[in-house]
């Protein structure tokens, strides 16, 4: 092999490698020693971060792909084999991806000498994890044959469209029923899904729960809606032939062929898993069909959570604490404030709360920033005390925060350092999504109350804040959502229902405050059901500290 090799020039052995590297999934490679020159598989440079193909100065520039942990292994690997120590190298380490990703590889090379020195290595990568061609439990072929597929078009597929399937809440299946049912039901899916398709399509396994087709037969979103309801109700015929031993259901998200322009294979693979995530995320069992303005608004909210993040690494920079006044009236007077977060940044402007207090709640940012609201509100109540005694200051508290942190004992302790009465703390505890434990809930929230803490439910008559949480949460205040006001505004119906409500939390014996008063004519009509309290635009709206003070407390003065 050295003998054959010695009249074979490194030129000739990089056209090789040119010949060779379509018709293969691995890269090969060629480090000349004596010129300091590496040459690679053409199609190594699109898939890791190498700035060119066949680069000088090999060891300083491949720093540039070599995940930094692994670079000082491959430099003692390379000296040693430059030395003359050995002349085989195989080294499992990372290279970086051309999104940045370390993906572990496999390098082995011979070392071939003239005379005593290394001349060149010559050998192969491949990519360890890239290995699985089929998944043997769904008898399918796998992500790397469907890149292969998809290579074949790139880049430009003609029309047709990628649906990309997962069954709903497959770990489940597995915990309840074990890991072999678990196989069952994906080797069952993966066969009501080729039932299904026609020869034209193609049909692949993807790692975990997740399966794709693929048409490029010039079909559309509609087309690949109606072949998801056929594979639906393929896989519901099967769970009613199985007595619904397992009860399971699938979700999908479809990206169309003219949806792909100018993107990347891997750009690809992202958008139609963010489309069967979206698909799950809307509450599984259905089909979306990809949108640039959903994507976009998922990629400001991933960024949005990292200027958050930032934010409160930087003492809060960009947050705000607003207030709004709260007027009782039985007696028409200025009953307290309600505090709201602001939060603005260079690259949004004034973010609305609708889009930053959910994204808080995801990464559990809400903890440290409840707290901090908390002192804000609590810091403001002792000032405006000077002038009004029993004012009283409300504070939202999200769901997040009573189940993960310790914001009760946080409250309690606060009340103590502002020197407020717990009397004058009003918590809004603010709807967030499913409420899982309200048994833990209601423990939690008697702790609170025994402190003498006031509870206002928040958003009542919306979403998950109903009747069942007067009784397991026992609120002082049940405080009515502006969407509930302006459709009783508009609808006899909902304004009747509005009416009976008030009365039978009167008859409760508790609170009731209306929010979202915008006009003196709503202002009238929510009158007649003689609320406790208002909050809206009419009586005043969110502001800062200062101006709520110049606004509402120094004119009661004089
Ligand atoms: P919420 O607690 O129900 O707060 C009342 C919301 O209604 C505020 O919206 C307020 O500006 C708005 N509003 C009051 N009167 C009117 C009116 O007459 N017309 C209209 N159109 N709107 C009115 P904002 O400040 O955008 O806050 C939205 C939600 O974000 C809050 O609803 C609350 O659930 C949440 N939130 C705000 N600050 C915090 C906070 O510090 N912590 C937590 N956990 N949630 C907060
Ligand atoms: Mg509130
Ligand atoms: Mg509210």
């Amino acid at each position: 092999m050295e003998q054959k090799l010695r009249n074979v020039t490194v030129d000739q052995l990089c056209e090789v490698i040119d010949l060779l590297y379509t018709s293969m999934d691995d890269y090969l490679y060629i480090y000349d020693f004596e010129h300091d020159f590496y040459y690679i598989s053409p199609n190594a440079i699109k898939r890791f971060k190498i700035p060119e193909n066949g680069f000088h100065n090999v060891i300083q520039n491949m720093k540039a792909f070599v995940y930094p942990p692994d670079y000082a292994e491959l430099v003692t690997d390379l000296t040693a084999i430059q030395n003359n120590e050995k002349r085989f190298h195989n080294l499992q380490y990372r290279w970086l991806d051309s999104d940045n990703n370390p993906v572990w590889i496999n390098s082995r090379g011979y070392v071939y000498v003239t005379g005593q020195k290394p001349a060149y290595m010559l050998g192969c990568i491949n990519e360890i994890g890239n290995r699985q061609k089929a998944d043997n439990i769904s008898g399918l072929l796998g992500e790397s044959s469907l890149h292969c597929y998809l290579e074949e078009f790139f880049p430009h597929f003609p029309d047709g469209y990628l649906l990309r399937l997962g069954i709903d809440d497959f770990k489940g299946i597995n915990e309840k029923l074990g890991m072999e049912y678990g196989d069952t039901v994906l080797k069952q899916t993966a066969e009501c899904i080729a039932r299904c398709i026609l020869p034209k399509q193609k049909l692949y396994s993807l790692p975990a729960d997740e399966y794709m087709v693929l048409d490029f037969s010039g079909g559309t979103a509609k087309d690949a809606r109606k072949l998801y309801k056929q594979i639906r109700r393929k896989i519901d015929q099967y769970v009613e032939r199985h007595q619904y031993e397992a009860v399971f259901t699938i979700s999908g998200g479809v990206l169309e062929s003219n949806q792909t322009t100018d993107l990347s294979l891997s750009d690809i693979m992202k958008l139609s898993e963010f489309s069967l995530n979206e698909a799950k995320r809307r509450g599984r069992n259905q089909c979306y069909h990809f949108h640039y303005s959903d994507y976009d608004a998922f990629l400001k909210q991933k960024e949005l959570k990292a200027l958050l993040q930032k934010s409160v690494r930087n003492h809060f920079e960009g947050f705000e604490a607003y207030y709004q006044p709260l007027f009782s009236l039985a007696d028409h007077t200025l009953y307290g404030a309600e505090t709201l977060m602001r939060f603005r940044c260079e690259k949004y402007g004034t973010v609305s709360p609708a889009e930053f207090i959910p994204a808080l709640e995801e990464t559990g940012l809400i903890i440290p920033l409840g707290r901090w609201i908390l002192h804000e509100g609590l810091s403001a109540c002792k000032q405006i005390r000077q002038w009004i005694p029993d004012f009283r200051i409300s504070i939202n508290v999200s769901y997040v925060q009573i189940m993960k942190s310790d914001i009760i004992d946080e409250i309690v302790r606060a009340t103590e350092e502002y020197d407020i009465p717990t009397s004058q703390v009003v918590i809004e505890l603010t709807e967030s999504g499913a409420l899982e434990s309200d048994v833990h809930l209601s423990k939690l929230w008697s702790k609170i109350r025994e402190r003498g803490i006031r509870l206002a439910l928040d958003d009542f008559g919306t979403g998950y804040s109903n009747f069942h949480y007067l009784y397991d949460l026992q609120p002082d205040i049940i405080k009515i959502d502006r969407s509930f006001t302006a459709k009783a505004m508009e609808n006899d119906y909902e304004y009747n229902l509005l009416s009976l409500m008030s009365g039978m939390v009167h008859n409760l014996n508790l609170k009731i405050c209306i929010e979202g008063i915008e006009t003196e004519e709503e202002k009238k009509r929510i009158m007649e059901f003689a609320p406790d309290y208002s909050q809206g635009f009419y009586f005043g709206k969110p502001c800062p500290f200062d101006q709520f003070i110049e606004q509402f407390i120094k004119p009661l003065q004089s």
